[in-house]
């Protein structure tokens, strides 16, 4: 059982009746890369209920933010989805995972592709000043099936771009590509879709990838990817061209 230390809830945003986000206190001893996940969860019965969550808060915020589903039947997200101002959530002392931009080659463009709470990790990584110099363009891709799926939606399109401190990155080198699969949108298909009508024309000698998202979206894209030459990292610890969260793949 992985150690935990105790949160305690200070912000709650319901997107609509299947996400939510949250954020937290945060423990002066946790450190972690922007892209990790952690072990979260509530006590249930006297015991931790706990599932991997990826933290979508920087690595430089005092707080602890959270992007996550809500499953109506499911054993943590069922009561999580409840959660209420102050309430205390467990959080592993120890964050880990292989999304993180150390396992990429060098490239002149990072392309984030995320399906659904996919997005949480890019969050973090977006708002690190330290990919802002190693690429010269950041490529944000956030796939889902409706419209109202598209949380963060506002705040990328008009929040970030105008922080304080991260604004003028933003506006020179990130891009934001919502995607809409069951309705219409401005931008409409799947993120495969995006790969061959010519929105997303991909090029191995000069971009880097992180993906984020659902298994058949982290199969279908992998496959794509290795078939225009890209190297996926083997393992944590070796670089490639891109990274996936090998967890998601080995559930
Ligand atoms: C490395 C890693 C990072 C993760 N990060 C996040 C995150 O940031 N946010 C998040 O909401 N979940 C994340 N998950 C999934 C999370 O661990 C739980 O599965 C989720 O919170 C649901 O928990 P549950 O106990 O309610 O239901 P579970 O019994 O865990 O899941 C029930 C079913 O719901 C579906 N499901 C589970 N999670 C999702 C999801 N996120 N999106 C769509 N369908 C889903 C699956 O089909 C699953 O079989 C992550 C999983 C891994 C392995």
């Amino acid at each position: 059982m992985a150690a935990l230390v105790t949160e305690h809830v200070t912000d709650i945003t319901h997107w609509n009746d299947r996400l939510f986000s949250f954020r937290t206190t945060r423990s002066d001893a946790f450190r972690f890369r922007n892209g990790h996940f952690v072990m979260l969860g509530v006590e249930v019965d006297g015991k931790p209920l706990l599932r991997a969550y990826s933290i979508a808060s920087a690595n430089h915020d005092e707080h602890l933010e959270f992007f996550s589903i809500k499953v109506q039947d499911g054993p943590l997200t069922s009561r999580l989805q409840h959660l209420k101002i102050d309430d205390p959530v467990w959080v592993s002392k120890k964050p880990v995972g292989t999304l993180v931009t150390d396992d990429l080659n060098p490239g002149k463009r990072l392309i984030l592709l995320s399906t659904g709470t996919g997005l949480a990790p890019f969050l973090s990584i977006t708002r690190d000043p330290e990919v802002y110099e190693r690429f010269d363009e950041v490529v944000l891709v956030h796939g889902v099936r409706q419209k109202n799926d598209l949380a963060y939606y506002d705040y990328f399109t008009q929040h970030l771009p105008n922080d304080e401190y991260m604004g003028e990155l933003i506006k020179a080198q990130l891009t934001y590509l919502p995607t809409v699969t069951r309705e219409p949108f401005e931008r409409q298909g799947r993120i495969t879709d995006l790969m061959t009508d010519g929105t997303l024309a991909l090029d191995p000698a000069s971009d880097r990838i992180m993906l984020c998202g659902s298994q058949s979206m982290l199969h279908d894209v992998s496959a794509a990817l290795d078939g225009l030459g890209f190297v996926a990292s083997p393992s944590q610890g070796t670089a490639g061209d891109y990274v996936i969260e090998r967890a998601f793949v080995e559930q």
